[in-house]
């Protein structure tokens, strides 16, 4: 119903710490715990497929379904297809809150998929079908003020670690607008993918207006390049949002925008007035709570001094309280990472660091899956660490009082800008941390991940993203063509 503000309020999601919200979960979670999903392209007209291909637990290895990857005629036959939306701003508002409905009607397939497809916590889950629903509905609160028209067909390539939110808040968008989508899952997620475009069918989407094409980065390619296309919604890594830049520069019409929000190299620094339960609390929260898989991460956590030692020493104690293991169990804290080559190269990086007796703490992961335990390794500054490293590793230096700008100018000096930590209790010390920072999303006295729709607008700076920030005022009108106004207006 209409709240007492007249105004939207985020999705209610779930307690963890209430035995009637985890009896819901389980038993809505337990008919798709064994059972296997199917995903297959969604294209307005006839398909052909690709390849059938199996998707397996990042936990257990066990099978949780198949997808039919699409192939490139199948691109070219989407493309042709898609239809801009043509129905009036409080009819696509009014699907796409219906498709918000619904989400939280089938929490239990959604829960059960991302648990078993992606590596999910049930924290993680909770938190990502709220963050899915929140953007459903911020964005079809938006559609009736938009002035301009929509551009086309857009595509929406979205990201693994978040595949139903981004997902949804990229394809939300394009909708609300009134475009047309064509959206490419990431290759380790299109169950999810699946289940989440079936949702909107279901509350109203028409078929050519979106559509999924499933598939690796060769279908990315085909449709970015594609000048069909009248604009790129894009999470994912740095490199990548190069690569279709560059493709839309060659094919596409040369105003078409490219919404890309891609990695960070993310610090917190905690000084010596901080409070170090709460600031070691945060600092477990920002760089484990998702196997580290959010580019919102921390990734170089910066002590004063004097505090390290403690702080490092309490904070090696909670991390031996986290429970790390298959999602399936409601009270994991820590999942895997998303796939073997994953584990691979972060596996790699870590073992590089111990050669160097840089290794300061280490879990002890399981051995069945694609798991790497919660890791912290020593570095000088965030400059020793040249590139993201997308998992639960956590750097760790030391400055002293007086070198507070060396840290932000460090920090700035990464080319990265998406988020940042602060923990102290000098108010002037905030204000000009803040003031000198070039990033995106900077937090104080709290973690420093799972922005807000709505109330945290998230997205950063330099090599982090091209902005607008998602879930802020800013992100709708780019999905739309500026229009000159008639005459005489
Ligand atoms: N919005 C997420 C957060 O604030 C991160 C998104 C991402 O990892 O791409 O934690």
């Amino acid at each position: 119903g209409p709240s007492l503000f007249g105004a939207r309020a985020n999705s209610k999601g779930f307690d963890l710490t209430d035995s009637g919200d985890l009896d819901a979960i389980e038993a809505a979670r337990a008919p798709h715990m064994e059972r296997l999903f199917e995903a297959a392209p969604r294209i307005a007209g006839a398909m052909a497929g690709a390849e059938r291909l199996e998707v397996r637990n990042p936990a257990t290895g066990a099978l949780v379904g198949h997808v039919l990857t699409a192939g490139e005629p199948d691109v070219d036959t989407a493309l042709r297809l898609a239809e801009p939306w043509a129905a009036a701003a409080p009819e696509r508002a009014a699907v796409l809150r219906r498709a918000a409905d619904l989400y939280e009607e089938n929490f239990g397939p959604i829960f059960a998929v991302l648990a078993r497809e992606a590596g999910k916590t049930a924290a993680d889950a909770v938190a990502e079908l709220r963050e899915a629903v929140d953007f459903l509905r911020y964005y079809a609160d938006g559609a009736a003020g938009l002035v301009n028209p929509a551009r086309g067909t857009f595509a929406c390539i979205s990201p693994w670690n978040f595949p139903l939110a981004i997902f949804s808040g990229q394809i939300g968008a394009a909708l609300a607008a009134g475009n047309a989508v064509v959206a490419k899952p990431a290759e380790q997620t299109p169950l999810i993918a699946h289940v989440a475009v079936g949702l909107l069918h279901q509350a109203g989407v028409p078929a050519s207006a979106l559509q999924l094409l499933p598939g690796d980065g060769r279908i990315g390619a085909a449709i970015t390049r594609d000048p069909r296309v009248a604009g790129v919604a894009f999470t994912g890594s740095t490199e990548v949002a190069l690569l279709i830049r560059k493709a839309m520069a060659e094919n596409a019409d040369p105003t078409a925008p490219l919404i890309a929000e891609t990695g960070g190299l993310n610090a917190m620094m905690v000084d010596s007035t901080a409070l170090p339960e709460q600031a070691v609390r945060d600092v477990l929260a920002s760089s484990f709570q998702s196997a580290g898989q959010r580019c919102s991460a921390l990734r170089c956590l910066y002590l004063q001094e004097d505090v390290a030692d403690h702080t490092l020493e309490m904070l090696y104690g909670a991390m031996d309280e986290l429970a790390l293991g298959d999602p399936a169990n409601l009270f994991t804290d820590v999942g895997p990472v998303i796939d073997e080559e994953a584990r691979k190269g972060i596996a790699d990086y870590v073992a590089a660091a111990r050669a160097e007796g840089r290794v300061l703490k280490e879990m002890t992961a399981p051995t069945a899956g694609t798991f790497i335990a919660p890791t912290v390794i020593r570095v000088k500054g965030i400059a020793d660490m040249g590139r993201e490293i997308f998992g639960p590793v956590l750097h760790v230096a030391t400055f002293r009082a007086g070198e507070i700008d060396r840290v932000v100018q460090a920090v700035n000096a990464t080319g990265y800008g998406l988020t940042f930590g602060l923990h102290t209790r000098i108010d002037d010390r905030v204000q000009a941390v803040v003031d000198a920072l070039q990033v995106g999303n900077t937090y104080v006295n709290r973690n420093q991940i799972g922005a807000v729709v709505g109330s945290q607008p998230f997205g950063g700076e330099g090599l982090s993203g091209t902005g607008p920030k998602a879930g802020g005022p800013e992100y709708l009108a780019r999905f739309t063509r500026p229009a000159t106004p008639a005459a005489g207006q």
